[in-house]
């Protein structure tokens, strides 16, 4: 098995969208809870692909009508296929003599912490994970933007990745970064979740190249993701009318603001109707939809359409401020809204 087989394979027969790869000498400079070798000594090579966000996937939440699409077809269902085609050219790898370990993306030590007690004797602590971004970008497949997330020349922030490790030695893809984020900076200027900074950056040093990107704060971004964000939500809105979460003002970590999706989502029935487990909600708004917008008008992507994904206008939101504040609240259950005077003959009919 040599690359050019393989990625036969992966495009033609699997479907991925593109595929690369990169030797395990470019990651010599990654930490050792992110680093592929922990996870396998014997890594080699270290194979990435993509399959692409469908742009109309992302129509749903743009006009605040269907929320669905993005994260029933476009998140969870997306990341089923990644999982399904790493299936597929794992056992293709597997096929030829070569292990092939699936190394699909989460959260990393450092935003998790270590699960349970660190080993002694010199053993990594377990939860590594490898950031699949950077792996794409090592393989060859694009650069990561501004906002942290990876940019492809074919559908810029459109696709998911999946990262397969392997101990064949397979011809390694040319690093090419620089050149589809011009730092126009929209993700950041709308992002809902106020999470990527416009100036402060975080610089990656890999395989003789530099890059810098935004300080992405993704406690805030988990917050916003997860759907208690006020002006993203509906959602959350209907549920918890008189809570004001003001994202500027959160300090929450990303473990903390996962922990908080999960508490609050039992609370949140649309929520469930979408899924078993907290959603994509915010719908990447600022991070894939400005950014997408920005490079198909700039022509710096290859996928481009006979219409723009939006006009001019800017993308709705919902006020930040609770419209109404439930003062009166004396240890009953207060409805302003209620009309119902049938069960206490019109008296207090607010109370219950
Ligand atoms: S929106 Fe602009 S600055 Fe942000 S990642 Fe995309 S191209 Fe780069
Ligand atoms: S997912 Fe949403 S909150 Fe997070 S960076 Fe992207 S636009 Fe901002």
């Amino acid at each position: 098995m040599n690359s050019a087989e393989l990625k036969k394979f992966a495009r033609d027969v699997v479907g991925v969208d593109n595929i690369g790869i990169a030797n395990i000498e470019r990651f010599d400079s990654a930490p050792p809870y992110m680093h592929p070798k922990a996870i396998m000594p014997e890594c080699k090579s270290v194979i990435v692909f993509t399959r692409r966000i469908l742009r109309g996937c992302l129509r749903g939440i743009e006009e605040g009508t269907h929320w669905p699409s993005y994260q029933v077809f476009a998140y969870a269902g997306l990341t089923k296929l990644i999982h399904q085609a790493n299936y597929r050219i794992g056992r293709f790898i597997e096929d030829h003599g070569f292990d092939a370990v699936p190394a699909p993306p989460a959260a990393t030590l450092k935003e998790a912490g270590p699960r349970g007690p660190v080993p002694e004797g010199g053993k990594y602590p377990r939860n590594i994970n490898i950031s699949v971004r950077i792996a794409a970008v090592l393989a060859g497949l694009g650069e990561m933007g501004w906002s942290k997330v990876f940019l492809s020349e074919d559908y810029g922030p459109r696709q998911r990745i999946g990262v397969i490790l392997t101990d064949a030695e397979l011809e390694a893809d040319e690093i090419k970064i620089g050149h589809i984020c011009d730092r126009c900076k929209l993700c950041a200027r709308d992002c809902p979740g106020d999470a990527i900074d416009k100036n402060k950056t975080n610089s990656f040093d890999a395989a003789n190249h530099h890059w810098e990107c935004a300080d992405l704060n993704l406690g805030k971004c988990k917050l916003t993701h997860f759907g208690l964000n006020r002006v993203t939500s509906p959602h959350f809105v209907k549920t918890f009318p008189g809570i004001f979460l003001p994202m500027e003002e959160q300090g929450n970590t990303w473990v903390e603001g996962w922990n908080f999706g999960h508490a609050l989502f039992s609370a949140l029935p649309t929520y469930q109707a979408f899924s078993a487990y907290p959603i994509a909600i915010c719908g990447a708004r600022g991070c894939i939809i400005s950014c997408m917008n920005h490079l198909e008008k700039r022509k710096r992507i290859r996928n481009l359409f006979s219409t723009a994904f939006t006009d001019s206008k800017p993308p709705w939101r919902l006020p930040e401020k609770p419209l109404k504040y439930h003062k009166d609240h004396h240890g009953f259950t207060y409805d302003p809204d209620n009309t119902d005077n049938s069960g206490d003959g019109g008296i207090q009919s607010n109370w219950y």
